[in-house]
């Protein structure tokens, strides 16, 4: 009985790669700084490894930036754009130009990054044509493989599988019409072929080529093309074992049955996302003489596994394969580093947590468990559910009212319309919420913070700032005003610090994309509101002026999605409550007289199960959970909502069921066609689509937002229409901001003075 774990976090217990990264970028520090820190962090991954326990060691997981781009320049795939590598080339050059790959230089545009299937972590995009040559061209797989070697550890790389790379590549502008870059499958396999052979070479037993793109109707549908390249690479004569990794759900028995024809020594399947996978083992009576890595221990989130109930489900595992290696789901790259850093929390809610090196821990004990279960009794006990409830996990009022409420709660109490009285009848104008967190800003939170500043004095540098912040609005001529934000850290973590059944944590980084990580709080008891949480700053911001103030709130699947989130109940149940206490807060608002409540689920789509099949009924807790939030409004009170994206493909039908009176939504960049799209697939409800890209620091004239106002009007009502930019705005500074929301307001003027 064996253990293994398919990663571990890259960025180190104190953010160690993010500030070696940044600090090379800045020209602090040359090439052998920086690789001197990537050395240590993969060392350490490894150290921890031997420490608790864990029999087969992973490597190659390490990543100054991102998997995929690493795959990419291993196999060669690098856009012509970014310069041809030399003969010879110096470690400066390589790394300037891996960096220019992911964060782009000058005049060269970097790879799109998207995100990693339905994780928060996101990976840049290979870009590929016909004529990319695929060939191993670099050795970063052998050189971890060897640092591995050379401190007495024996490893198995980790690299992404061939079929899983080209399905997550996109083609390269000019490549042909409908070409896919699976079609690159047969001259890609030999590259991988000779990885292979090269790590063979130097002594590797055991590589693991992950394809957790199996888990999608994408990569089911590639099946044929998955068994093809699998077959050719066990065909190789010298050449490691074979674990095909994969994770994120089941991968269905049609890519068992073809798994098993392949040749390849072991299969790791994710035994925690989607409940089906066992099923599936059973159904195909098992993989035969090959093996099974069991992810049993969830390495998306943070609870303690349920040892007992894990070692029930490794018990059924044991005739369906030859051995089974007790594991991770998926990489540990998706929780946090250590809880020992978490000395603050309440103990009752640290001892069900688990984060990175504690699910070491899990994973170590559950393979001694198998193998002597006398031996590990007392750690099992300790590992039992039974555990005393976190201060706040239990609230039997939100359960009361919600149970009450039913479905009725999401009834509108009157239909929307798309705009009020008092503001311009065509076109009003208006923002997404925030404005530019200045360094005064900040300073005042992180002062406010640590207790250098006291409540009065916060509060007052915040009213301050709402002041600067109406008086400019109203200057430019806008019509519906916010207060812009100043004292929200983040849209999530803000509300997470206000409501009970949440909690943040110290130091619960977790990799977002390449140097940039996030913190995302807990989710682990009922949600309830102890009291308001926006009322007060809205009612400030609105004593300031006689223009409407729209009220601001996080949405409940936006919360959820940016968040870690109890797994004992439905998430649909988790929203549900998040739902009741934005509901109160609505209530709220609109009870101070604020007329206009926006309600943003930037990541309605995000959450968007991989699988068709379950997408419906994720959108119907969805939207019941956004209605829930808003319906109890009266028939004065508009609600918005705001998505930061223009794909709305399959989510179309479910944003015209939110029942938001108006929608705003990037456009900009899409050049409107959105709107069309949006009118023809019978979305009835008022539209913002956004009239400039916030991202860019570029001031849009006002020309050419009349231009976009116009475009628009061809598919829509001008009662229909408002005019905002596509997303908040303080990532900006106001030397841009302001000119273009001028732009911004007089372009809407101009085409309404022709309506
Ligand atoms: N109201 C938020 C803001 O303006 C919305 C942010 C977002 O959609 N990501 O910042
Ligand atoms: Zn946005």
């Amino acid at each position: 009985m064996t253990t293994t774990v398919h990663g571990y976090p890259r960025i180190g217990p104190d953010r160690e790669l993010k500030r070696a990264c940044e600090a090379y970028w800045a020209g602090r520090g040359g090439p052998a700084d920086l690789d001197a820190v990537g050395a240590r962090l993969r060392r350490a991954a490894w150290e921890a490894y031997a420490e608790a326990g864990i029999d087969e060691m992973p490597s190659n997981t390490f990543s100054y930036y991102d998997h995929m781009l690493d795959t990419a320049v291993l196999f060669g795939a690098v856009p012509t754009r970014f310069g041809r590598p030399e003969e010879a080339e110096d470690r400066g050059a390589e790394l300037d130009r891996y960096f220019a790959m992911a964060r782009g230089v000058q005049d060269t545009a970097p790879l799109e990054m998207t995100k990693w299937f339905d994780t928060n972590y996101h990976y840049l995009v290979p870009e590929l044509s016909p004529h990319t040559d695929l060939r191993l061209a670099g050795n970063k797989p052998l050189a971890e493989f060897t640092q591995a070697k050379g401190l007495g550890y024996l490893t198995r790389p980790v690299v992404v599988g061939p079929v899983t790379f080209l399905l997550l590549s996109k083609p390269a502008a000019g490549a042909p019409d409908g070409w896919s870059p699976l079609e690159l499958l047969d001259g890609l396999v030999p590259a991988y072929a000779e990885l292979l052979r090269r790590l063979r070479a130097a002594g590797a037993g055991d590589v693991q080529l992950d394809e957790p793109v199996l888990a999608t109707d994408r990569g089911r549908a590639a099946v044929a093309e998955f068994e093809r390249a699998y077959r050719a690479l066990a065909d190789e004569p010298e050449r490691p074992r074979i674990t095909v990794g994969t994770y994120f759900g089941p991968i269905g028995t049609e890519a068992l049955e073809a798994f098993k024809r392949t040749g390849a020594e072991r299969i790791a399947l994710d035994l925690v996302s989607g409940p089906d996978t066992a099923g599936e083992l059973a159904a195909v009576s098992g993989l035969g003489d090959a093996d099974l890595v069991a992810g049993v221990v969830d390495g998306r989130n943070v609870w303690r596994t349920d040892v007992r109930a894990a070692l029930s489900r490794l018990s059924t595992l044991m005739g369906l394969a030859r051995e089974v290696v007790v594991g991770t789901s998926c990489s540990l790259l998706h929780v946090p580093v250590d809880l020992d850093a978490e000395t603050g929390m309440d103990p009752a809610l640290r001892a069900r947590l688990a984060f990175a090196r504690q699910k070491l821990d899990e994973v170590a004990l559950l393979g001694r468990a198998l193998k002597d279960p006398e031996g590990v009794a007392a750690d099992l006990e300790r590992a039992r559910a039974d555990l005393p409830e976190p201060e706040g996990f239990r609230n039997a009022q939100v359960r009361a009212r919600l149970e009450s409420l039913g479905k009725g709660g999401e009834e509108r109490l009157r239909e929307g319309r798309w705009n009020s009285e008092g503001e311009p009848q065509y076109l009003p104008t208006t923002t997404i919420g925030s404005f530019p967190q200045t360094e005064e800003i900040r300073k005042a939170r992180a002062e406010h913070r640590t207790g250098a500043i006291g409540d009065q004095e916060y509060e007052s540098r915040m009213r301050a700032e709402i002041d600067k912040v109406i008086a400019l609005q109203e200057d430019i001529g806008l019509d519906v005003l916010v207060h812009g934000e100043p004292e929200r850290n983040d849209m999530v973590q803000y509300f997470a610090e206000r409501l009970g059944g949440y909690t943040t944590t110290a130091k619960g980084w977790v990799q977002s994309y390449g140097s940039r990580c996030v913190r995302p709080p807990i989710l682990f008891g009922d949600v309830h509101r102890p009291e308001p949480m926006t009322v007060p700053w809205a009612r400030y911001a609105q004593s300031r002026t006689d223009k409407p103030v729209k009220g601001m709130l996080t949405g409940p699947v936006t919360m959820l999605a940016w968040s870690f989130v109890r797994d004992d109940q439905p998430l649909a149940d988790t929203a549900r409550q998040v739902a009741l206490a934005l509901r109160d807060e609505v209530a709220d608002l609109e009870r101070e007289g604020i007329r206009h409540i926006q309600v943003d689920e930037a990541a309605l789509r995000e959450l968007l199960p991989l699988r068709a099949s379950e997408r419906q009924a994720y959108l119907d807790w969805a939207v019941g959970a956004f209605r829930l939030a808003t319906s109890g409004v009266g028939g004065r009170t508009l609600i918005h909502t705001h998505m930061c994206y223009s794909e709305f493909g399959e989510i179309v039908g479910a944003i015209e069921a939110l029942g938001a009176d108006v929608t705003s939504v990037e456009a900009a960049r899409s050049h409107m066609e959105l709107v069309d799209d949006l009118d023809r697939s019978g979305y009835r409800r008022g539209i913002g689509p956004g009239v400039y890209d916030i991202h860019s620091p570029r001031v849009p004239s006002a020309d050419e937002i009349e231009a976009a106002l116009r475009t628009a009007l061809r598919a829509v009502d001008p009662e229909r229409l408002w005019v905002n930019p596509d997303c908040g705005l303080k990532t900006r500074g106001y030397p841009e901001i302001e000119p273009a929301l001028r732009n911004m307001v007089e372009a809407a003027r101009r085409v309404r003075a022709d309506l």
